[in-house]
This record gives C-alpha cells, sequence and structure tokens, in this order.
C-alpha cells in the first residue's frame, strides 16, 4: 500500500500498524462476528475495548488512582465551556479563572469562559506574537482562583511548555491535546487534563478528559447532564453513547505505544526527530522558525521561507515527493510540519533532505 508521510496537525497521521490492524479487524473483531462500529456499547466485546483502552492510557501516563480518565464528546473546544461549567462551582460566585495566553487556542479558550466567569490573563505572549512561553515569575496570579489554565502546547504557534508551573493550591487546567503522551509528564501537578484524540491517539470523535477526584461534584447547575464530569465518572463514561469506533482505534494505538516502549521512550524519539528539523533550520538562512529554543514544540514545526514567493513551489514540490500537509495555518502563514508520536524519524528525514534539495534549487 502506498502510503505518504503526513505532516497534518491534526486529524493527523495515525501508526501505520494500528491503520493495518484495524483494516484486518474492520469487518469482524476478534472472531465476535461484528465490526466494532456495529457493537453495543453496553455488550461484552465493547465493554472489555473500553476497559483495556482505559487500563492501557492509566499505565502509559501513570496516572494516580485518585484520578478519573473520562472518555467524551465535543473536542477540546466544547471542553472549553464544560471546564468552566464544571469548576466556577467550587468557588463563591462570580468566580475567577486565571488564564495564561501563549496563543491561539488559549486565547479561544480565553474567549469563551468570559461567558461563565470572570477572566484574568495572569500573563500573555501576545507581545512577541505569541512566539514564546511566559516565564513564571512573571505570571499575576488570582490567589482564590477558581483555576488556572495553560495550553502546554500550541498548535499553530509551535510553542511548547518546557516546564510544569506550580500555582499553589489553586487547580492546574491543561489542554494538552497536542502534546499528550509525546512527554513524560507528572499528573498530580494537574487537577484537570483534557485532549482531542486527532493529533497523538486516534481519530477525531473521542476527547480525553483526566480529572482529579475532588474537581468532581461542582457543576453548575446550566452544565448539560452529559458534559457534567461527575455523571459522565459515576457512568463509566457511558452517560451517553461513547464515541465507540473512536475509543478503539485509541486503544489499538496505546497498545502500540507501549509496544513501542511507553511514553518515555516515545519522546527520545519525539526529542531526535524535533532536534532534525530546528538544528536543519538553524543552520540556513532561507528557512526561519522565531520561537526561542526553550519554548519550541516537539510536536509542531512551524517554519517560514525567507522568499515567500517559493510557498507554493514548495507544497507542490514536496507533495510530489509524499510529503502532504505541510502548509502552515491560514492565521500565520508559512510552513508547519506536525511530527506527532506516529511520524516516525524517516519521515522527518526525508522531509529535511527535501528541504534541503529545494534550499539548494532555490536558494
Ligand atoms: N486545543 C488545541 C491545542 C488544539 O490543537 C485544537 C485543535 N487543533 C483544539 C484545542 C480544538 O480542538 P477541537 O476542534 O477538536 O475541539
Amino acid at each position: 500500500m502506498k502510503r505518504v508521510y503526513n505532516f497534518s496537525p491534526g486529524p493527523a497521521a495515525l501508526p501505520q500498524e494500528v491503520i493495518k490492524q484495524a483494516a484486518e479487524e474492520m469487518t469482524n473483531w476478534r472472531g465476535s462476528g461484528l465490526s466494532v462500529m456495529e457493537m453495543s456499547h453496553r455488550g461484552r466485546e465493547f465493554t472489555e475495548i473500553l476497559a483495556t483502552t482505559k487500563a492501557d492510557l492509566r499505565s502509559l501516563l501513570s496516572i494516580p488512582d485518585n484520578y478519573k480518565v473520562l472518555l467524551m464528546q465535543g473536542g477540546a473546544i466544547a471542553e472549553n465551556a464544560i471546564v468552566p461549567m464544571n469548576l466556577v462551582g467550587h468557588k463563591a460566585q462570580p468566580a475567577t479563572i486565571d488564564f495564561v495566553n501563549t496563543g491561539h487556542w488559549s486565547s479561544k479558550t480565553i474567549e469563551e469562559a468570559h461567558k461563565y466567569a470572570k477572566v484574568n490573563v495572569a500573563a500573555s505572549s501576545e507581545d512577541k506574537n505569541f512566539t514564546y512561553v511566559p516565564a513564571r515569575d512573571t505570571w499575576k496570579l488570582t490567589p482564590d482562583a477558581a483555576y488556572v489554565h495553560i495550553c502546554t502546547n500550541e498548535t499553530i504557534g509551535g510553542v511548547e511548555f518546557d516546564f510544569t508551573p506550580d500555582v499553589g493550591n489553586v487547580p492546574l487546567v491543561a489542554d494538552m491535546s497536542s502534546n499528550i503522551l509525546s512527554r513524560e509528564i507528572d499528573i498530580s501537578k494537574y487537577a484537570v487534563i483534557y485532549a482531542g484524540a486527532q493529533k497523538n491517539i486516534g481519530p477525531a470523535g473521542v476527547t480525553i478528559v483526566i480529572v482529579r477526584d475532588d474537581m468532581l461534584g461542582h457543576a453548575l447547575p446550566i452544565c448539560p447532564s452529559a458534559f457534567d464530569w461527575k455523571q459522565v465518572a459515576e457512568h463509566d463514561s457511558m452517560f451517553n453513547t461513547p464515541p465507540t469506533y473512536p475509543i478503539y482505534i485509541a486503544g489499538l494505538t496505546f497498545q502500540w505505544m507501549k509496544r513501542q516502549g511507553g511514553v518515555a521512550a516515545m519522546e527520545q524519539v519525539n526529542i531526535a526527530k524535533a532536534k532534525l528539523m530546528y538544528d536543519y533550520l538553524d543552520s540556513t538562512g532561507f528557512y526561519l522558525n522565531n520561537v526561542p529554543a526553550a519554548n519550541r514544540s516537539r510536536m509542531n514545526v512551524p517554519f517560514f521561507l525567507k522568499d515567500e514567493s517559493l510557498n507554493g513551489k514548495f507544497i507542490t514540490e514536496a507533495d510530489a515527493q509524499g510529503l502532504v500537509q505541510l502548509k502552515g495555518h491560514s492565521s500565520v502563514g508559512g510552513m508547519r510540519a506536525s511530527i506527532y508520536n506516529a511520524m516516525p524519524i524517516e519521515g522527518v528525514q526525508a522531509l529535511v533532505a527535501f528541504m534541503k534539495d529545494f534550499e539548494k534549487k532555490y536558494g
């Protein structure tokens, strides 16, 4: 089967082994006579898939026992409303939420939060066009905030936290949509972590929410029951019908990750892949990346051709070589290589080789 190297920011490349296994199991899952798509979510087979998927995620991320893993619908954008609806209620109203604004996705989270609480932007990198993470000692936090929200990897700007902030007793909430499972993290430093699946995990349609037990039970009366984490937890993510097929594929990806050696091993490969990209970008004046080294994302590498009139040629010639989906987000232009867990190092090597050739040809 002819496959390309897919640098899409999401929905993104999945491991070939996962796609192949899903294809083999598509019409008849392990002798059940059923496709996973046709199974009752309450049946024996799917119950087993769900339990294994959750257990594998727990072991990959070493999730402590006092956290629930919820598999929800709505994506990270829905969580922008679901998080405040679940959390502001543990403070007297009107509560304040502290935000760190590092770019496009944090800005969207902030915008939505205004509906539910007072908003304090404790720190922002807008002064430098969202190209860095403000140092922790510059944040102006509210002492009794309902929570502090960060986006640990800005998928469009290519800016990633290189530290886990200490925010004292205030709950720390993180949108990890584009870097979950790409590096080791200490879950116990966070009260809530959420992530859409379509970058490092599986197809679009399932949202992972990892929530500490004391964050349950504070939902505002206006919170839809299907989005009340306590209800979702009590029903083992089956308050409503869960996105069964995306959960199944996520489960296959988790098993693949375990075979690769888990998150620690993935992180080493991700460091090596990112180094290949950034070392080359720094060695040439033909391409540019303007994020300081410490905050450069390992997952999303935006870069610009100095001569932007070559953008069209770059995309066309890369495409012809099977290097696809490299166009940058429309709000920033240029190029972006998303190199999530499923992108093998060979794909990054092929991209860098192409970029070098392109520079030779037009530089
Ligand atoms: N947050 C981040 C960091 C993202 O990268 C994205 C998707 N690109 C979103 C939120 C929004 O995700 P969704 O459209 O699935 O809700």
